[in-house]
C-alpha cells in the first residue's frame, strides 16, 4: 500500500448511494452515486431492496475509482456512513434478506411500540438506551420482521438470521458475505436500535428478550474508527481495510469538527438532523431530544451528542414537486418562493408521519394552516421552506433548554444548504449566524476521517479541524418583535395536528 494517496467513503443515504474519493486535504477527487428505489407498499411503509442498495455499491466504488482514474492501491482505507435505524434482516447461510429493508420513516410498528410501552409509556427504556419508544428505531422493526415473516422467528431462534443497519449489511458483503463476512456495526448505528446500553456499550439482553430478538441476530459492537477487516478479494477494493463506521448524523457530526462540549451541526437532507456535543457524558434530555452516541476512536472514551431529529423537511420540497407538480425540480421552489414577500399568513406543519423532535407525536397529521383567498402558490412555497426552519428552531430551543448551551452560530450542511433564501430565513429565525463550509459533503467526509484516522493518514481530530474552511456565512436580518410574531404563530400551526389519527385512520 506504499503509494495509497487516497482515503475513500461510501455514504449509503436514504435516496441514493454515494462514493467519494477524498484527498488528504479533504477535499473531493472523484464521486460515483446512484438512486435506489423507495418502495411504498400501503400508507406509513417505507422499503428498500437491500440487494439494489449492495449492487449499488459496488457499482458507485467502481464509478468513483474509475473517474479518478485509481484502482483499490491507491486507497489506504474505507470508511462507511448510512443512514441509521434502517433495519435489515437476513440469513447468513444464504445472504438473501429475509424481507426488504424497513426504512427508518417506516411507521407500521406503532402498534408494536404501544404493546411494549404498556402502563409505564414511551419512556420505558429511556434512562437505558437514550432514546423513547418510537417507530423511528430499528428494534421494533427488526421484531415486526419476525412476527410477520413465514418462518423468520424459527429461522432466528436457529442462529440462522442476522440483523444490521446498511452499515452492517455492507460491511458483512464488502468482507466476504456468505464466505466469512464481519458481522460488525458501530457505536454509533448501534445506539439507535433501542437496544444498546449507553454507558456500557452493550446489548441490553432485557430490552432484546422484550422484543423477542435472539442476540445471535445482533452484531457485535465496536468502535467508530478502527480496522474491522479487509474488503474480500475478487471485489471492488481487496485487501484495503476497512476502518471507519458512522451513522449519517454522526458522520456529519465528526466532518464538521464539532469536538468541543457545546459545538453542533444541522443537516438539511430528508429530513433534519441537529447534533450538540455533549462530551464524555450522555445527557438525558427532558425536552424532546434524543442521546446517542456521538463517535468513538478507537479505544478512547466515547463521545455523547443530543440529537433533534425532524422527519420531514427536504422530503416536503420532494413531495410539492412529485405530489403536487407545482414545480420541476427542488431547486425551483427557490424561485417562486422569491416571487412574494412572507409566507401570506400560511404555515405548512409537515407531520406526515407523525411528529419526531421535540414533540413526538405518532398520531399527529400534516396540515397546512392560515389559509385565505390571498394565499398563492409563491406563499405556499414559501410555507414549505419556512417549515425547515421552525422546526429547527425548536430543536434548537430543547436543545438550550437540556444542555444549557446557547449557541453562538450554526453550522450547516446537506441538500437543502443550496437554497440561500431558506438559510437567511434560518438566520433570522434562530436569531444566530449560519455557516456553511466549503466542502459541503461532510457526512462523506466524517467517515472518510474516521477511517484515515484508524490506519495512520490522519493523525487525528486536528487534521480535521485544520482542512475545515467556512464557505458562506448569513446573518440575522429580521428584527426581534417579527421573530417571536411568526414564531409564535408556527406554534400555534403545530397544535393543529396534533391527536388526528383514530382507528379507522391511519
Ligand atoms: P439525503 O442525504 O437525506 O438523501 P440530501 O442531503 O441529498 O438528502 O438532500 C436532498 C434533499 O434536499 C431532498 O429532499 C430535496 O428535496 C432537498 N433539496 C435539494 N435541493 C434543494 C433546494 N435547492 N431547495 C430546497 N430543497 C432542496
Amino acid at each position: 500500500m506504499a503509494d495509497a494517496t487516497y482515503v475513500l467513503a461510501i455514504d449509503q443515504g436514504t435516496t441514493s448511494t454515494r462514493a467519494i474519493v477524498f484527498d488528504h486535504s479533504g477535499q473531493i477527487v472523484e464521486t460515483g452515486q446512484l438512486e435506489h428505489e423507495q418502495i411504498f407498499p400501503k400508507a406509513g411503509w417505507v422499503e428498500h431492496d437491500p440487494q439494489e442498495i449492495w449492487r449499488n455499491t459496488r457499482e458507485v466504488v467502481g464509478m468513483a475509482l474509475t473517474r479518478a482514474n485509481i484502482t483499490h492501491e491507491h486507497i489506504a482505507a474505507v470508511g462507511i456512513t448510512n443512514q441509521r435505524e434502517t433495519t435489515v434482516v437476513w440469513d447468513k447461510n444464504t445472504g438473501e434478506p429475509v424481507y426488504n429493508a424497513i426504512v427508518w420513516q417506516d411507521t407500521r410498528t406503532q402498534k408494536i411500540v404501544e404493546e411494549l410501552g404498556g402502563s409505564e409509556g414511551a419512556d420505558k427504556y429511556k434512562a437505558k438506551v437514550g432514546l423513547p419508544l418510537a417507530t423511528y428505531f430499528s428494534g421494533p422493526k427488526v421484531k415486526w420482521i419476525l412476527d410477520n415473516v413465514d418462518g423468520a422467528r424459527e429461522k432466528a431462534e436457529a442462529g440462522d438470521l442476522l440483523f444490521g443497519n446498511t452499515d452492517a449489511w455492507l460491511v458483512w458483503n464488502m468482507t466476504g458475505g456468505t464466505d466469512g463476512g464481519r458481522h460488525i456495526t458501530d457505536v454509533t448505528n448501534a445506539s439507535r436500535t433501542m437496544l444498546m446500553n449507553l454507558d456500557s456499550l452493550t446489548w441490553n439482553e432485557d430490552i432484546a428478550a422484550d422484543m423477542g430478538i435472539p442476540m445471535s441476530m445482533l452484531p457485535e459492537i465496536r468502535s467508530s474508527s478502527e480496522v474491522y477487516g479487509e474488503g474480500r478479494r475478487g471485489g471492488m477494493v481487496p485487501g484495503v481495510p476497512i476502518a471507519g463506521i458512522l451513522g449519517d448524523q454522526q458522520a456529519a457530526t465528526f466532518g464538521q469538527a464539532c469536538f468541543e462540549v457545546g459545538m453542533a451541526k444541522n443537516t438539511y437532507g430528508t429530513g433534519n438532523f441537529m447534533l450538540i456535543n455533549t462530551g464524555t457524558e450522555a445527557v438525558p434530555s427532558e425536552n424532546g431530544l434524543l442521546t446517542t452516541v456521538a463517535y468513538k476512536i478507537g479505544d478512547n472514551a466515547p463521545i455523547y451528542a443530543l440529537e433533534g431529529s425532524i422527519a420531514v423537511t427536504g422530503s416536503l420540497v420532494q413531495w410539492f414537486r412529485d405530489n403536487l407538480g407545482i414545480i420541476s425540480s427542488a431547486p425551483e421552489i427557490e424561485d417562486l418562493a422569491k416571487t412574494v414577500e412572507d409566507n401570506g399568513g400560511a404555515y405548512f406543519v409537515p407531520a406526515f408521519s407523525g411528529l419526531f423532535a421535540p414533540y413526538w407525536k405518532a398520531d399527529a397529521r400534516g396540515a397546512l394552516v392560515g389559509l385565505t383567498r390571498y394565499v398563492n402558490k409563491g406563499h405556499i412555497a414559501r410555507a414549505v421552506l419556512e417549515a425547515t426552519a421552525f422546526q429547527t428552531r425548536e430543536v434548537n430551543d430543547a436543545m438550550a433548554a437540556d444542555s444549557g448551551v446557547q449557541l453562538t452560530e450554526l453550522k450547516v450542511d446537506g441538500g437543502m444548504v443550496a437554497n440561500e433564501t431558506l438559510m437567511q430565513f434560518q438566520a433570522d429565525i434562530l436569531g444566530v449566524d449560519v455557516v456553511r463550509p466549503k466542502v459541503a459533503e461532510t457526512t462523506a467526509l466524517g467517515a472518510a476521517y474516521a477511517a484515515g484516522i484508524a490506519v495512520g493518514y490522519w493523525q487525528g481530530e486536528q487534521d480535521v479541524i485544520d482542512n475545515w474552511a467556512e464557505g458562506k456565512r448569513w446573518t440575522p436580518q429580521m428584527d426581534d418583535a417579527e421573530r417571536e410574531r411568526t414564531y409564535r404563530l408556527w406554534k400555534k400551526a403545530v397544535t393543529k395536528t396534533f391527536d388526528w389519527v383514530d382507528d379507522d385512520v391511519s
